[in-house]
């Protein structure tokens, strides 16, 4: 479950974040990505992994997910039951770096169980097991959430939030988002530079506060369809337009800027 990252990902900073990660690892500091879907943390924390030559274990947090999940539990085998450690848990046994992606979606228990590895005991409880496991020297949590998630009332509790040094992450700006759609989507500058720009003007909309992004993801999807052939503004429509809103109102205001751009 765990991976040790062998190829340098791509990862284009915005600011001081390496060097802050860095320093936050050397003094095992949970640490906390905030910031909208799709921005790079998730890329940002593979480009870290791979810097520290650290194992990672990744998990990506949903409402369903419980404190079982993490952690493990006891599964029913031939001759009686045998133990399953979860990923937190084996990233606490083995030293490796665990993300948790989107830590607020999980049920509230879950997030219980990491406060005594994220201050100076640095410990996991296992009830089941009844054990506390002292988590290995090199281990450490890193967490993400998305603040302003307009689906969601769900928050991080402060009691929670404040056992981490919190690094902000955002869109990149317009000149370096088009580098990384180029990379990432393999189109040239020219097509690169209206996607961003696109991303930008749509971030700025009017009707900015009742939608979610576009992510550099999505605008990274719309550029690898270009390059595939697909019409701009049919690419737009499908992976711009249909993802970022159902409403009819939004979705023609998205398009008339797309079809400004290309
Ligand atoms: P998040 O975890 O914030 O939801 P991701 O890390 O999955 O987002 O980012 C989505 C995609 O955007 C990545 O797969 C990558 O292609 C691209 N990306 C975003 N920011 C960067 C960056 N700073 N450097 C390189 N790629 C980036």
């Amino acid at each position: 479950m765990s991976e040790l990252v062998l190829d340098a990902p791509f990862y284009l900073p915005a600011g001081d974040e390496v060097e802050l990660f860095r320093a936050a690892y050397e003094e095992r500091i949970p640490v906390l990505l905030k910031g909208p879907t799709g921005c790079g943390k998730t890329r940002f924390v593979e480009y870290m992994a791979w810097q520290l030559a650290h194992e990672l274990v990744t998990v990506s947090c949903h409402d369903d997910m419980t404190a079982a999940d993490l952690v493990g539990r006891y599964l029913l085998a031939a001759d009686g039951t045998t133990w399953l450690d979860g990923p937190l848990t084996q990233a606490v046994r083995t030293g490796a770096m665990c993300y948790l992606d989107e830590v607020v979606e999980a049920r509230k228990d879950t997030t219980v169980i990491l406060h005594s590895l994220t201050d100076y005991r640095r410990t996991l409880p296992i009830e089941r097991l009844g054990v506390s496991l002292t988590a290995h020297r090199d281990f450490l949590l890193v967490v993400s959430y998305n603040p302003g998630y307009q689906a969601s009332a769900k928050d991080l509790k402060p009691s929670t939030r404040q056992r981490f040094m919190a690094i902000e992450f955002d869109y990149p700006v317009a000149e370096q988002e088009a580098t990384i759609i180029a990379h990432e989507a393999g189109v040239d500058s020219a097509t690169a530079e209206s996607l961003a720009f696109l991303g930008d003007r749509l971030r700025n909309l009017d009707e900015a506060d009742l939608i979610d992004g576009p992510s550099t993801r999505l605008l990274i999807y719309v550029g690898a369809l270009i390059r595939k052939g697909v019409p701009p503004q049919r690419a737009c429509d499908v992976a711009l337009v249909q993802a970022i809103s159902d409403d009819a109102e939004i979705q023609e205001a998205v398009r008339k800027v797309a079809s400004a751009v290309f």
